[in-house]
């Protein structure tokens, strides 16, 4: 939009310079622009009425006709109040005024006719509505909408009367003018394809539609177009950085052909050889890839990513795996040595915690080439690590590392890019992954290892403690391992490592026949490991830990879960801790331990957990409790900037939008066609706009 909708807001009737301010500052509202696109969250419908004697406290906004029966002030100092008694020949209703109520009092009028509107609650066992809005009856004026914008407001925004109402004739008076200034911004093929209405007929409706499906319909054409230059945009960065950046070729087959036939301890799933060859094709294309591997916990990525390695090796070059824990690159390089070692291949480990001549040795290693596969922390990426020729770098557990850090393993070949691999369990849903990793390949492995029990997840209150610690008993009575996983709950570290040391304690004294191990965050590396090796070696049989072992930690024998305190747990986390069981082939168990009390949310979390194992089933309703904004830093990105869209509800609309993107692209990259001037122009002008598109590549 240029010209007409970057008049200045002060500019428009009813405005003027302190009104503009006000809208500047409390609204972030400068332009005509601003204003069109400041969109009603809600509208209340006043075509229906409802009769007294059909309201229920769990309504809504609901609207009622009726007359006021009997008024009266009651109470003392704050508990002051206004109550009048609203019959409409069905029934009662109370309506109560706290504030106000001098002014109210003055205006009602006994007998007269009323239109009430307002939520319906129970207070005292009696229906009532406080502070209704209230309107005498007036006749309707021609062609006047019945579904009412209702807009967001503030404090002192109201003061001056901008609230919802005053916002709605500001509106009023922009789009009677604005009306033949809005231009199309969407091309006639898209609008005739998925049946949109023009972006003229959207913007009046979705301030003031005439009817229910015309505002259904406003909203759908903005939130598609939304997503559609979203996901244009996104689609766009990844073919201009396929375009631009070239990628070692790496063809040649002959050491993973070695590996598979010799040394592979387990047939490959269908799901891990299909990632495997799309992988592939990506290393033999001449293209930098950029892949993220989505795959449930437990659904073999290490060894896919391990397969891809092969590739880059038996091709000359060098591969590095970064993981977010010490932990968890420890068991990546104690599982992946052997290999190595049969193949007879450099491996090495760098930690935060090696030492000086360790990694002295590393780095000559890695500048003359021998070294072929490197596998640590972020350690990897300090500045001092420099490869002779890095092919591939791999991310485990990508959403533990920001996207700076993902960068900056670009950083390690000069001559060419190295490939980038992105590992996640945290299951991102579909739409969202689309979004936040709009400029990666997804691969994902949405299959698990034949042989695998279902985990069964119960949730048991504390005071069952005693059944709980009965079958602890009877599962390492048959030789399985059980952790125990405590959340950090108090402000202080010390008294998190009381609450761990004290659970430790009770456990020891309860099950005297077992080894009980101990592991959290503050221990030193050398600690940790050789906690962690005991119970890998069984030599203890429970590990009393806090969530430092939530990802990755793979020890198979270990087929129960008990998480203390669960409803402190996020449904990611909880995922990520069940996933340390059921790795084997024996039935395993999650067991979640909550007092009562539970607020609404963390009981829906614990019953999610309950009903389904599936990754992706959780991360949905993840997405829906919690909204995308708390989902893996992505408030920072600022992708999920969104004026209308909502990547939690409109997942249907973004998938189509991206489809229709990808065809735009897919006939027109360059947007060069006549039929496509509209989208064209659009992109040009949202460039000037604040997104920082930098930060999600
Ligand atoms: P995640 O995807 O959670 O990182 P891992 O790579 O740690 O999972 O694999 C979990 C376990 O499954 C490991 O013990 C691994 O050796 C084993 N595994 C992986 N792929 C297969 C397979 N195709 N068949 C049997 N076991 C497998
Ligand atoms: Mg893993």
């Amino acid at each position: 939009m240029h010209g007409f909708f970057d008049t200045r807001i002060e500019f428009l009737k009813g405005v003027g310079p302190n009104r503009a301010e006000l809208l500047n500052k409390e609204l972030q509202i400068f332009t005509f622009g601003d204003l069109i696109q400041y969109y009603p969250f809600r509208h209340e419908d006043r075509t229906k009425f409802y009769s007294i004697n059909e309201i229920k406290a769990e309504m809504t906004y609901i609207q009622i006709k009726g007359r006021i029966g009997h008024i009266e002030m009651i109470g003392q100092g704050r508990a002051k109040r206004l109550i009048a008694s609203f019959t409409d020949g069905t029934g009662e209703i109370e309506l109560v005024w706290f504030k106000g109520a001098q002014w109210m009092l003055k205006k009602i009028q006994l007998n007269n006719e009323y239109v009430i509107y307002g939520k319906p609650t129970i207070f005292n066992k009696k229906l009532n509505i406080a502070h209704p809005e209230i309107d005498t009856i007036s006749p309707t004026e021609d062609g006047q909408s019945f579904l009412q914008p209702v807009y967001p407001s503030t404090e002192k925004l109201k003061i001056r009367y901008l609230d919802s109402k005053g916002i709605s004739k500001l509106q009023k008076n922009l789009i009677a003018e604005a009306k033949q200034h809005i231009r199309e911004s969407l091309s006639k093929t898209i609008l005739d394809q998925y049946k949109l209405i023009s972006k003229q007929e959207a913007l009046v409706n979705i301030h003031f539609p005439n009817d229910q499906d015309k505002l259904v319909r406003a909203q759908y054409r903005l939130k598609f177009e939304e997503f559609f230059y979203l996901q244009l945009r996104l689609i766009k960065l990844k073919l201009t950085r396929t375009e631009k950046f070239s990628g070692q070729v790496f063809n040649s087959t002959g050491l993973l052909t070695d590996f598979y036939n010799n040394h592979l301890p387990f047939e490959l799933t269908n799901a891990q050889k299909k990632v495997i060859k799309e992988i592939y094709q990506d290393l033999k294309s001449g293209k930098q890839m950029n892949r993220l591997i989505q795959g449930d916990v437990g659904s073999g990525k290490t060894i896919v990513s391990f397969i891809c390695m092969l590739v880059v090796i038996g091709n000359g070059a060098q591969t590095a795996l970064m993981a977010p824990t010490e932990i968890l690159a420890d068991q990546h390089y104690k599982g992946l040595k052997p290999f190595a070692d049969k193949l007879g291949l450099e491996i090495a480990l760098l930690k935060g915690s090696s030492k000086k001549r360790d990694r002295k040795k590393i780095a000559e290693k890695l500048e003359n080439g021998s070294l072929q596969i490197l596998i640590g922390t972020h350690a990897l990426i300090e500045d001092a690590v420099q490869f002779k020729n890095l092919g591939l770098a791999i991310v485990d557990e990508q959403h533990r590392f920001g996207v700076a850090q993902r960068s900056k393993l670009w950083q390690k070949n000069e001559s060419y890019l190295p490939h980038i691999l992105v590992m996640t369990a945290t299951p991102i849903p579909r739409t969202l992954a689309m979004t936040i990793y709009g400029d990666l390949d997804v691969s994902a492995i949405d299959e698990l290892p034949a042989g695998r029990k279902e985990i069964q997840t119960v949730h048991k209150y504390d005071s069952h403690r005693l059944e709980l610690f009965g079958f602890m008993h009877k599962q390492i009575a048959t030789g399985r391992q059980v952790y125990v996983v405590y959340p950090l709950i108090e402000e202080s570290e010390k008294l998190d490592l009381k609450h761990l040391t004290d659970g430790f304690e009770a456990i020891s004294r309860a099950f005297p026949e077992c080894q009980v191990g101990i592991l959290h965050g503050k221990m030193k590396s050398e600690a940790k490991d050789f906690e962690m090796q005991r119970f890998i070696r069984n030599e203890t049989q429970i590990m009393v830990a806090t969530t430092v072992i939530e990802v990755g930690v793979n020890v198979p024998n270990a087929t129960v879960m008990v998480i203390e305190n669960a409803e402190r747990f996020g449904l990611a986390q909880l995922h990520q801790l069940r996933g340390r069981v059921g790795r084997g082939a024996d039935q395993s168990y999650c067991i979640l331990m909550s007092s009562y009390k539970l607020t609404k949310e963390s009981r829906q979390r614990l019953n999610t957990m309950v009903k389904t194992n599936n990754g992706f089933d959780i991360a949905e309703a993840d997405l829906k409790l919690r909204g995308p904004g708390d989902i893996m830093g992505t408030q920072q990105s600022g992708i999920l900037d969104l004026l209308i869209a909502d990547i939690a509800k409109d997942g249907k609309i973004l998938e189509i939008a991206r489809q229709a993107a990808q065809d735009i692209l897919n006939s027109d990259p360059k947007l060069e066609m006549e039929e496509n001037a509209a989208i064209r122009n659009q992109v040009k002008s949202q460039r000037k706009t604040s997104l920082n598109w930098s930060r999600i590549s």
